[in-house]
């Protein structure tokens, strides 16, 4: 898809209540696709006998990866829980780790995890009308801890490039659990000091 031109002005429509946009191309990660990423694997598997609900869905524009151009679009985080665990994002470093992004939560609330290389992490709750900012060289996840969809409006340079394996091999070093109702951030047991 590549139905803008990227070097002149366009407007792009993004529907308030949805994130989503006429123009924009969905990509959808169901349950089944990332079921490694849960910690309770247990609860995974129940679940997955009935159904593979939708975890969430980005909304992209086909931005060109060129250096000086900036990738923006939608993240759609849908509420709901495999066992303690709160629906999130698969999360990701940028390949060129030296790239930030930043996100603004149109509705919902949650969190956005972050750690870099090295192990330092940072969890910061995000809730309507506040924008983050995600620090170069941290991978990122957003988190839904609500009961509607959490909805983030993205952008971020558009050659940084996306590194999934990382992450997805190790896993965070912190969870997001519901404890008494509420949330609480864990430390993955699982975690892997080397995949
Ligand atoms: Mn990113």
């Amino acid at each position: 898809m590549n139905q803008f031109n990227w070097d002149t002005s366009f407007l792009v429509d993004f529907d308030i209540e949805t994130g989503r946009s006429k123009t924009a191309r969905a990509t959808k990660r169901y349950l089944s696709e990332m079921k490694e990423m849960y910690f309770d694997a247990r609860a995974v598997e129940k679940i997955l006998e009935n159904n593979d609900p939708l975890i969430y869905e980005f909304h992209e524009l086909g931005c060109p990866e060129r250096a000086g151009d900036l990738a923006f679009g939608t993240t759609i985080v849908y509420p709901g829980k495999v066992g303690k665990e709160y629906y999130m994002t698969k999360g990701h470093f940028h390949t060129v780790l030296d790239t930030a992004e930043v996100y603004y939560t149109l509705a919902g609330e949650g969190y956005m995890v972050m750690e870099n290389p090295e192990g330092d992490t940072l969890e910061i709750p995000l809730s309507k009308n506040q924008a983050v900012y995600v620090p170069r060289r941290y991978a990122h996840r957003t988190v839904n801890t609500g009961n509607e969809p959490l909805l983030l409006f993205y952008t971020f340079a558009a050659d940084a490039g996306h590194d999934y394996g990382t992450i997805e091999t190790k896993g965070y070093h912190k969870l997001i659990l519901e404890e008494n109702g509420r949330a609480v951030v864990a430390d993955n047991q699982k975690w892997k000091v080397s995949p």
